[in-house]
């Protein structure tokens, strides 16, 4: 099974991607975290992509296509992927399906989680994660139980992103309107998506999403 979570910057991808990966054993692929892992490794790419991201700009696609197709084809899982984050363009989206395609492969089903813009705001400027694995927090409704020590590696500490910050986040939410809001109809028309509510508790979230995907299947 391959599946797209779509939605705004802080509807709750990366969270219930990592969810997702868990309990079905999917590939959790982010194109933004492997773009920060670029940075942190500090390769040419990682310092191509540094002041793009920190503005809340998209990096090209070509960038990003190279990235996504070495990460499927070293994480292949028999169970499939669930993308996060990508495609976040029409270019990346043929992209993505020509990719599946040539793997005698395809997609399942389009997630897109609905989350009004001033939520997204409160919910991005309260993120941080653990540094050791990557756990998303939140400041107000996530924290981890113990203070101070994270839930799922022991981890003391944690990191906030550059671009978390409210002038970078109006403009993501710009770019998303302008770039890949269109993929909502794109994948409707492809009679892939499913739109569901993101707000609410995690763990009701996670319910709707897991409602929402294609009952298991024989492939043929
Ligand atoms: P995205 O990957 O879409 O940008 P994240 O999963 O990183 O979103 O979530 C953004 C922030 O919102 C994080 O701080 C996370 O802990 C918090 N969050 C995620 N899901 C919920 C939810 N259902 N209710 C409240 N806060 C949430
Ligand atoms: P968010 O949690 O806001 O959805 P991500 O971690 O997915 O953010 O992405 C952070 C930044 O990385 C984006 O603002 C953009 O600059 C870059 N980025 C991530 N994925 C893509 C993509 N598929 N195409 C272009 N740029 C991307
Ligand atoms: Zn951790």
């Amino acid at each position: 099974m391959n599946i797209i979570l779509l939605g705004p910057p802080g509807a709750g991808k990366g969270t219930q991607a990592r969810i997702l990966a868990d309990r079905f054993g999917l590939v959790h692929l982010s194109t933004g975290d492997m773009l920060r892992a670029s940075q942190a490794a500090g390769t040419a790419v990682g310092l191509e992509v540094r002041d793009i991201m920190a503005r809340g700009d998209l990096v090209t696609d070509d960038i990003v296509i190279r990235l996504i197709e070495e990460e499927f084809d070293k994480g292949a899982s028999i169970a499939g992927a669930v993308f996060d984050g990508f495609p976040r363009t029409l270019g990346q989206a043929d992209a993505l399906g020509m990719m599946l395609e040539r793997r005698g492969d395809r997609l399942d089903a389009v997630i897109e989680m609905r989350v009004d813009d001033e939520a997204l705001i409160a919910r991005v400027t309260g993120r941080f994660t653990c540094a050791s694995c990557g756990e998303v927090y939140h400041e107000r409704t996530r924290r981890p139980k113990v203070d101070g020590v994270c839930d799922k590696c022991g981890g003391t500490r944690f990191v906030r992103r550059d671009d978390d910050n409210e002038r970078a986040m109006r403009h993501r939410l710009y770019t998303y309107y302008r770039d890949t809001a269109p993929l909502i109809g794109y994948y409707y028309a492809k009679g892939l998506l499913r739109s569901i509510d993101g707000l609410g508790e995690i763990e009701e979230v996670a319910a709707r999403i897991a409602a929402a995907l294609p009952k298991a299947e024989a492939r043929p």
